[in-house]
């Protein structure tokens, strides 16, 4: 049976924290293929001002680039509008009818599962993968959701971090991939 891992978020930029939830799934679970999917505007922050999405797919194929088992999916950039997980996911049973669909998730969202849209058939549909940043705590997944914990490398870098600081003129080396970090910079992104 195929193994494929959904990794959904805004990727405002893509980061090293990404890349290492993305390299530890596919270790710990063996994932055959791991898809990001970056989302058009996420349902829990509906007001906050993103990135144009072409730039964020740029940078996220350009993260990717040496990863052959991971694929950018656009398909939320495409819908537009709020992006739903359900939607998204029911597109991959669709398609992937015989494979085992794991999505990641990071801890910091677990305890709002309950709320998702459709939030029983997301549980019965998908396995969740969660990674805790480092110095939060182990949050259990709310039944009926089920998974497992990824033990990973915790790195606490997040997205709004790097924002911040370009908007500072402080480096971002070693946060994102030198390639991205380069884009961000070329596009005059997050000044
Ligand atoms: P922001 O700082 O803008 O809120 P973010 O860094 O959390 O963004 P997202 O694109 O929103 O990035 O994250 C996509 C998914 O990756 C989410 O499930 C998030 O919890 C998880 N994630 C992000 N950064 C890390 C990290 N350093 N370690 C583990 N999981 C992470």
């Amino acid at each position: 049976m195929k193994r494929i891992g959904l990794f959904g978020g805004s990727f405002d930029p893509v980061h090293t924290g990404h890349l290492l939830v993305a390299c530890a799934a596919r270790e710990e679970r063996q994932l055959d293929r791991l898809y990001f999917i970056p989302a058009a505007q996420s349902p829990f922050k509906p007001e906050s001002q993103l990135a144009p999405a072409a730039d964020r797919l740029c940078l996220l194929r350009l993260a990717l680039a040496g990863l052959p088992w991971c694929e950018v999916d656009d398909q939320e950039i495409r819908r537009g509008g709020i992006s739903y997980t359900i939607d998204t996911l029911k597109d991959y049973v669709r398609r992937f009818p015989d494979a085992e669909i794991s999505y990641l998730i990071g801890a910091d969202h677990v305890p709002k599962l309950p709320q998702w849209r459709q939030a029983s058939e997301l549980a019965r549909l998908a396995t969740f993968l969660v990674i805790t940043r480092p110095g939060e705590p182990e949050t259990p997944l709310p039944p009926p959701f089920r998974g497992h914990r990824l033990s990973g490398f915790p790195f606490g870098v997040s997205a709004s971090q790097i924002r911040s600081r370009v908007k500072a003129g402080l480096p971002i080396q070693y946060l994102t991939p030198p390639q991205v970090a380069e884009a961000i910079y070329n596009k005059g992104l997050y000044l």
